[in-house]
């Protein structure tokens, strides 16, 4: 691999301190392994950001492809894209429920169409005529969880009893379980993210994964993908402004806390970010709780759960 070492950084979500740490590292970890894999048989880093995203989707433990919450009438609506940084190129799809791997589907919008963002039935017919496999349907803890959930809400029969109760259970959710993958290799980066959304969103409600920007970018030296309160990453532009500042010659570890003490000043919310350079250095942090992340850098693996900003290399 000559003076590169390609990096594969990998999360699965940030969330409070309820989080099974053990459990969710040892399945991150095995998934970084897999897909680390992949450079070895000469893939790229877009090859490898897309398997890493796609075997975490084929793992019910994170909320993303067959682990994906529900929204407030019981459906998948699920976001997912993908960025080449060499490129600029980007796809993305939205509000799907076909597919069991939406990240596949964001990479044919970015390599297929002349789009960058296909929403709901667009992306679900997209995905029916390219003979993806049909998502599975909910497991029997989500449904499990959907129905306990939602027989909290709805106690009054107003449309602005449900609206403040939606309120009231989103501000309340804590953890966030979308997926994401940075990749370097070859002073190339790319970046994707896969989710379900959050528990119990008003149907239609998008998050910052599939924005461009918001929770997934990547762009000449730097990459990031980003997880939380989507809102929060949607109003700063999270992804975006964590690789500007890597472009403009900020280390990664600097770049990721600018932008996540921004986001606590401007929102208060939570929300994680990892992200990685051309240079291979690569860093995990979130503006409260937890994030777990496990990253294969030249064939060692590093792994660890960021807490309060801490760095990781
Ligand atoms: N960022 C995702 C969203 O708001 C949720 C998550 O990170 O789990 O849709």
């Amino acid at each position: 691999m000559g003076d590169f070492m390609p990096v594969l950084l990998i999360h699965g979500g940030v969330a409070r301190p309820s989080y099974n740490v053990p459990s969710v590292l040892f399945h991150l970890q095995k998934i970084a392994i897999e897909a680390y894999s992949m450079f070895d048989c000469g893939k790229d880093h877009v090859d490898v950001v897309e398997k890493a995203v796609l075997l975490m989707e084929n793992d019910p433990t994170f909320n993303a492809g067959v682990g994906s919450v529900l929204n407030l009438l019981g459906e998948l609506e699920m976001d997912a894209a993908i960025m080449d940084g060499s490129t600029g190129m980007a796809g993305a799809v939205c509000s799907a429920s076909f597919p069991k791997n939406p990240i596949r589907l964001a990479r044919v919008v970015m390599e297929m169409t002349p789009h960058v963002l296909i929403s709901g039935r667009g992306a679900d017919i997209l995905a029916e005529k390219l003979g993806f496999e049909r998502h599975p349907g909910p497991t029997e803890e989500i449904l499990k969880r959907y129905g306990e959930m939602r027989s909290k809400l709805l106690s009054g029969d107003g449309c602005d009893d449900l609206l403040s109760e939606v309120r009231r259970v989103i501000k309340h959710i804590n953890y966030f379980d979308t997926v994401g993958a940075v990749s370097s290799c070859y002073g190339k980066v790319a970046a994707a993210t896969s989710t379900g959304g959050i528990w119990m969103k008003l149907p239609g409600r998008v998050g910052d994964t599939p924005v461009i920007g918001a929770g997934t970018y990547a762009w000449l030296r730097g990459a990031a993908s980003g997880t939380g309160l989507g809102e929060a990453a949607m109003v700063t532009l999270a992804a975006k402004s964590v690789v500007d500042r890597i472009n403009n010659g900020r280390s990664v570890r600097s770049a990721v806390i600018q932008t996540l003490s921004e986001i606590k000043k401007h929102t208060g919310k939570i929300y994680g970010l990892i992200a990685v350079n051309s240079s291979e250095e690569f860093f995990a942090g979130q503006t409260a709780g937890r994030l777990a992340w496990v990253a294969v850098k030249d064939g060692e693996v590093f792994q660890g759960i960021s807490v309060s900003r801490s760095q990781c290399n």
